[in-house]
């Protein structure tokens, strides 16, 4: 539970262990404790659980969201405890990735495992209070049935919970027996209608646009979720209760922000122009965007110049002069691309990917926009030479301001072995992509540091203290890297390296 210093992006950080500085730093520098009433009511709070506490409330029942360290205050009388979570074990990429490479449990899963140990919990629990999860990770618990019995969790809810928690509570408190896992189907999604608006503050000023996506990638849950534009009304007033709050940094939240009203994949003009101009006249302070995807970023731009015409805009009515955005690259192979996501570069052809994907950086580096890009690595239909392709488009990448993170796919399978998630395997091929990686990411972090943070000092000051000791760890392995990677462009390193080699 916290607000991130009121930059978002730091979240990452809370997927990875503490590296190279004291725990306590870190937690610091990633998630701060929350301002609280004294109720223990977080003043920000996730924009899901605002979600799940508005369908609550609209139903009439008596539900807040509390800090987990004010918890004991309230368990006492409640009748049940909804957790939800982006990652609770630290299955998922990024997490997955830091704890292999650096055999330490993510700060993620550490302190949730704490909460669910802790001495409140485990009374409440001892008192027949009902536990349910829910959330984007909540899959998770069918990999540790262990756990769910140990902690007497009741029920998980996976998928869009904003109808089916409402039933749920009816259930706790009439009594009556709950079912161990709902699955909440796509056609049994809430429609707009049914979407509740929040009623508090959401963690740096979230605001959701839209639910789903239709570029339909083989690893992606959003494509499971019908399409739906959030009207602007019901938009504007989720920004007014944000600004009633003291909070007037707002960020678009979609899976794509350049799909707000668009005709199918295609950009338009006009519901983009009109939706920031709704925003920005509410008084909201500055803005951001959670997520473009780069073939949109490319169409908007060929057509129109929308985006320069959305950044000059944004950029000339509010403080602030740059962007920052999260997006997918995942692959630099057309041949991989049309076999795992065949509409990310619609609509554009999968094998002109490598392209789309370097005309859009160029495209966000001439209008400030500063991203944070994924590449997914071990997708189990890779070879070799898709990894190689990956290398050269990092290497084409190099002159854009942006980090680019990889993220290790680990196939279900292993999650039922722990130790097996420590020490699967990572091939040679990519050590060379993930090297590339770091270099790209070390090059431009001090510049992004300086511009995303620069009201806040001492975080900044803590981050670049952090990369130096990153610089340091990456000198004493470069020789021992080069040669790995050497070997393996010759075909004689044929095993694959284990991460349990430093
Ligand atoms: S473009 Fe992004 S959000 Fe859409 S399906 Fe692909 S990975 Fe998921």
């Amino acid at each position: 539970m916290t607000n991130h210093h009121g930059r978002v992006f730091l979240g990452f950080l809370t997927t990875s262990p503490a590296i190279g500085i004291p725990e306590r730093l870190w937690m610091w520098i990633c998630a701060p404790k929350p301002k609280v009433d004294k109720e223990g009511r977080p003043l920000e709070a996730p924009y899901g659980l605002r979600k799940i506490e508005a369908a609550l409330l609209d139903a009439g029942f008596k539900a807040a969201i509390i800090d987990p360290d004010y918890l004991d205050k309230h368990l006492k009388t409640a009748k049940a405890l909804l957790i939800g979570h982006h990652d609770f074990f630290a299955f998922c990429a990024p997490s997955n990735t830091w704890w292999a490479v650096t055999k330490k449990e993510p700060v993620n899963r550490k302190y949730f495992i704490k909460l669910m140990e802790s001495k409140p919990v485990r009374q409440f629990k001892k008192r027949g209070g009902k536990i349910v999860v829910g959330g984007p990770a909540v899959w998770q618990w069918l990999f540790v049935e262990d756990l769910w019995e140990k902690w007497g969790v009741d029920t998980i809810i996976d998928g869009e919970g904003e109808k089916v928690v409402v039933e749920i509570a009816e259930r706790i408190l009439e009594g009556k027996p709950l079912p161990k896992i709902i699955y909440v189907s796509p056609r049994d999604a809430p429609s707009i209608e049914e979407i509740p608006t929040i009623k508090g503050a959401s963690v740096n000023g979230l605001v959701e646009i839209m639910r789903g996506c239709p570029r339909g990638c083989k690893f992606s849950s959003v494509t499971l979720r019908p399409l739906r534009f959030i009207p602007l009304e019901k938009i504007l007033e989720e920004v007014r209760t944000n600004i009633r709050f003291g909070v007037n940094h707002i960020i678009l939240h979609s899976e794509d922000v350049l799909l707000y009203g668009a005709n199918g994949i295609r950009p338009r003009e006009a519901p983009l122009l009109k939706l920031h101009e709704a925003i920005i006249s509410e008084g909201v302070k500055s803005m951001g965007w959670a997520h473009v995807s780069l073939a949109a970023v490319v169409y908007a731009q060929r057509n129109g110049r929308i985006i320069s015409k959305l950044t000059e805009l944004i950029y000339s009515k509010m403080d602030q002069n740059d962007l920052g955005v999260q997006t997918g690259i995942e692959t630099g192979s057309p041949r991989l691309a049309r076999l795992i996501m065949p509409a990310k570069a619609a609509p554009y052809k999968p094998e002109e990917w490598p392209d789309i994907v370097e005309e859009a950086f160029s495209i966000l580096a001439d209008n400030n926009i500063l991203p944070a890009a994924t590449i997914i690595l071990n997708i189990p239909e890779e070879t070799p030479d898709d990894v190689a392709k990956t290398a050269e488009l990092i290497d084409r990448l190099k002159d854009y301001p942006s980090l680019i993170v990889p993220m290790y796919f680990v196939p279900l399978g292993v999650l039922k072995n722990k130790k097996e998630l420590l020490n699967f395997r990572i091939k040679a091929e990519h050590i060379e992509v993930m090297w590339k990686c770091l270099e790209h990411s070390l090059r431009w972090a001090p510049k992004l540091i300086d511009t995303y943070l620069s009201r806040n000092p001492l975080v900044r000051i803590g981050l670049k203290a952090f990369l130096e000791i990153v610089k340091l760890k990456k000198r004493s392995l470069e020789s021992k890297v080069k040669q790995i990677i050497k070997e393996a462009a010759k075909g004689q390193y044929e095993h694959v390296v284990s991460s349990n080699t430093s």
